[in-house]
């Protein structure tokens, strides 16, 4: 009889989170300090962007923390983007501050990261964070790797000496997770697979711990998975679906079938996506405690 994963449930572990962080404001208030407020840069019109926009917004509410939502015109000039951020950089009201990924062609990704004060930048992706962490010394780690290792926490997965695989080497997700996996104190032995890995599953079925952030539907098969391990599902795509009423479900880079093998996995929805926001909202309380000294 086949057994099943162990789902890691990141909608509750979240939900705690938030809740450990609306006690923290609340005691900021009751000193008579004022809230921690994340501002929100978008530019253009882009359905998914204003979905994820406002749920970090709803997020921060719900525990607390004020949110300034800017949105600039499609056709808003690097210049104009770049007076805009600067100026939330220097408004005193504002601890955290990011700018909405995806931007519109003929604005440059790299550039505007480095127009974020790294004092505020809750997102981790200024060079000065990037490098903090690639140091062992991090200040603001990217919110979706901090989601990740926390589930692993909360499920008392082990780190030290074990083999872990990351499939991904974005800036905000791949990347940020080796070196988090292999930080003195979590310790694991990390490979890095992309898009030229070659024998991607004879790699992953090493792993102990394989977190998959390649963007690819059900990517990873069971024949990808060691058995036993434990598998962190980052993707998330909507996919065509005409048994249902909306024509339309989620999935992961992680094939369900893969629960047949591993002891954890976790699911999508409700697994890394609102610990994500979780970790957003921690970054952002961070980032005013240490702006306030
Ligand atoms: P990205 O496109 O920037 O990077 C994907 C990485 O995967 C690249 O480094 C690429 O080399 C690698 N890759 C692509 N195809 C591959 C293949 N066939 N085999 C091996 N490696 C391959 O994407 P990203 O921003 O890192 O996001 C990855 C996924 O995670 C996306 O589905 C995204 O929607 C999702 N995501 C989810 C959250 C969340 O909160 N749940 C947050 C960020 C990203």
């Amino acid at each position: 009889m086949s057994s099943l994963a162990i789902s890691m449930d990141g909608a509750a572990l979240a939900r705690k989170k938030r809740s450990a962080l609306a006690a923290q404001v609340a005691e900021i208030e009751a000193h008579g300090d004022r809230r921690p407020c994340l501002a929100v840069v978008m530019v253009g019109e882009h359905p998914a962007s204003e979905v994820y926009v406002r749920n970090k917004q709803r997020a921060c509410e719900e525990v607390g923390i004020d949110s300034r939502k800017i949105v600039l015109p499609e056709r808003t000039t690097a210049a104009k983007l770049e007076e805009v951020v600067r100026a939330l950089n220097t408004d005193p009201a504002v601890d955290g501050l990011l700018v909405q990924l995806p931007l519109p062609a003929g604005l440059d990704p790299a550039a505007v990261r480095g127009w974020i004060d790294p004092g505020k930048d809750v997102d981790g992706l200024h060079p000065e964070n990037v490098g903090l962490l690639a140091s062992g010394t991090p200040r603001f780690v990217p919110c979706t790797p901090a989601g990740c290792l926390e589930l692993l926490r909360e499920y008392d997965v082990p780190t030290s000496g074990r083999r872990a695989v990351v499939i991904g080497r974005s800036l905000i997700v791949g990347r940020p997770m080796a070196a988090l996996l292999s930080m003195p104190g979590i310790d694991a032995t990390v490979t890095t697979c992309h898009s030229r890995t070659a024998d991607l599953a004879a790699v992953c079925r090493e792993a102990e711990i394989l977190v998959a952030a390649a963007g690819k539907p059900e990517l990873v098969q069971t024949a990808f998975v060691r058995p036993g391990a434990t598998v962190i599902d980052v993707g998330i795509h909507r996919i065509a679906d005409p048994t249902r009423k909306s024509g339309t479900r989620l999935v992961g880079d992680v094939s369900p079938a893969v629960a047949e093998v591993a002891a954890r996995l976790t699911p999508v929805p409700g697994g890394v996506g609102p610990m994500t926001i979780a970790m957003l909202l921690a970054n952002t309380l961070q980032a005013y405690r240490s702006r306030r000294g």
